[in-house]
């Protein structure tokens, strides 16, 4: 075997199919019974309906320069879009919405348009120089190069700001000011933290690019056009073999073992698609490894952990907003002191009294997810990774809180329920060990832990102290989201190795 890849995510296949069509004999191990990470789709409620059990939108799947690579889409993956890709909207009818069609997203954010105008004008000049700067590699400076001077300097200084202190820079009313701050929360990112702007924009400007756009057939069909790349290029996935050694002879990696015991030779490389602390503090002998990574390592944090809910529903959801009606995600965060507010409340470990929602509308864009007349609904929120008395305890109250939430945003919406499904942090850590607490980001999106200090300085361009060994998971740089890179560059840097 040329190279071993532990993990079956989408990093992880997508660093194997990537070796696999250099010609390299690849085999993926992956712990679980099936493929894919949190990236799947499975009928978690009642028959008939495909719910996406995590990631559900996929801002960089036309622009990854590794599904590019890759040509997902003649893999078979077919994508597309809402109407209005992001929408805000508050109990008090008020919304601001993202559409990719700028004259009406400016429609859409009133007195603030040509603020927003600005903003999805300059998206639209970058173009996918943009995506190609973000997934990049460190230092990135060709892509840094081609995206322009005058791109990046605009980028930076805005990029140091809180979510929080952007929006209120840019907009005036409540309703855009919200816009920013609320995708920002998808990672740990409260509107008044340093640095929190920077995601909060990429999302934004992402989702007046191509979109959130949603695979037909569910997020598997991402998992599955991966499997097809790697299967055509000779290479092999076995599932049900969790890695729990690497072997290391001389600094060099020699073969992996499974936890059922059985050994397995590599030749060149070992890409592991797994956290820091697994593979550093666990996977690997202490002197394979170094005494200041480990201590950088035991510092290494996660973010917040998740609770995720889907719905079988037997309608469409009557959102108060008509815009929601027609989105595919919608963010529920009434102000920027409901989110701020919010994210003390997560901070202290406490459950959030209104809980900010990232919601998935994917029945309304594939309709093939949910039975004639019927719709799917999928949301999550963050809460801390544990709470007293256990999450058995609180999670059917905590999701009542949350449908509450919904009810307000929707009236009726809670009539439309046919069946629910919930997932606390312990339930998403249980189906991918990657999301540890139920941390869906491989680890803090602080600025402590992005650029090169992902996962550790100086060892963030994948390699590690093992010759062969290197990190392909979210947990290093560009961090977490469904584009393949980390996996990519990876497979990247174990190629350009061998080269040398
Ligand atoms: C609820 C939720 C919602 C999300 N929403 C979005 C979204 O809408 N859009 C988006 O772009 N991103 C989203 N994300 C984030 C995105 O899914 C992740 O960033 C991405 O899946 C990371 O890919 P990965 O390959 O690094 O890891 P993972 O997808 O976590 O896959 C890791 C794989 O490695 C396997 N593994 C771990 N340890 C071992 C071992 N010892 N041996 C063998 N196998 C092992 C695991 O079983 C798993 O299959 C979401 C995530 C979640 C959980």
């Amino acid at each position: 075997m040329d190279a071993i890849v532990i993990g079956a995510g989408p990093n992880g296949l997508t660093a194997a199919a990537t070796l696999a069509r250099h010609g390299w004999e690849v085999l993926v191990l992956e712990a679980k019974q099936r493929p894919g990470g949190a990236v799947y789709s499975e009928p978690l409620t009642l028959p008939g309906y495909l719910h996406d059990v995590g990631a559900a939108f996929f801002p960089f799947a036309d622009d990854s320069p590794a599904f590019r690579f890759l040509d997902l889409s003649g893999a078979g993956l077919q994508l597309a879009n809402a109407h209005w890709e992001s929408c805000h909207p508050a109990p008090d009818g008020s919304s601001a919405s993202i559409a990719r069609d700028i004259e009406e997203s400016v429609h859409s954010f009133g007195v603030d348009g040509p603020a927003w105008r600005h903003l999805a004008e300059w998206r639209q000049a970058m173009g996918s120089r943009f995506v190609e700067f973000l997934l990049a590699p460190l230092p990135a400076i060709g892509p840094a190069w081609r995206l322009g001077l005058r791109h990046l300097l605009r980028l930076g200084p805005l990029s140091l700001l809180s979510s929080g202190g952007l929006a209120r820079r840019l907009f005036q009313t409540e309703a855009a000011r919200r816009v920013i701050p609320g995708v920002a929360l998808h990672a740990d990112l409260g509107p008044d933290d340093f640095a929190g702007a920077g995601i909060g924009l990429v999302l934004a400007l992402l989702a007046a690019g191509s979109g959130y756009r949603v695979p037909l057939g569910g997020a598997r069909a991402i998992t599955q056009a991966l499997l097809r790349r790697l299967e055509e290029a000779g290479g092999k996935l076995r599932l049900n073999a969790r890695v729990s050694r690497i072997l290391v002879r001389q600094r060099r990696v020699v073969a992996v073992r499974t936890e059922q015991g059985e050994e397995i030779a590599v030749r060149r490389a070992v890409l592991a698609d797994v956290g820091p602390p697994t593979l550093f503090l666990q996977m690997l002998e202490e002197r394979a490894t170094t005494w200041w990574l480990r201590t950088q390592i035991r510092r290494f944090r996660y973010a917040w952990g998740t609770f995720k809910m889907d719905w079988a529903l037997s309608g469409p959801v009557p959102w108060l907003s008509q815009e929601a009606r027609e989105a595919a995600v919608i963010h529920a965060g009434d102000s920027l002191a409901d989110l701020a507010a919010f994210t003390r409340q997560v901070r202290a470990g406490q459950l959030p009294d209104n809980p900010y929602l990232v919601i998935g509308q994917q029945s309304l864009i594939d309709p093939g997810r949910a039975p004639p007349g019927g719709h799917t609904l999928w949301a999550y929120t963050h809460v801390p990774s544990t709470i007293e008395g256990g999450w058995q305890r609180h999670r059917e109250a905590f999701a009542d809180r949350i449908e509450r939430r919904l009810e307000g945003l929707a009236p009726g919406f809670r009539q439309l329920i046919r069946g629910r499904f919930i997932a606390a942090p312990d339930d998403l850590e249980a189906m991918d060990e990657n999301l540890v607490g139920g941390d869906i980001g491989g680890g803090s999106a602080q600025f402590h832990q992005q650029l090169i200090f992902r996962p550790a300085f100086p060892y963030f361009r994948y390699r590690t102290p093992v010759q062969g060994l290197y990190l392909a998971s979210a947990s290093t740089h560009p961090g977490p989201g469904v584009h393949g890179a980390c996996g990519f560059n990876a497979a990247h840097a174990a190629l350009s190795d061998q080269k040398s």
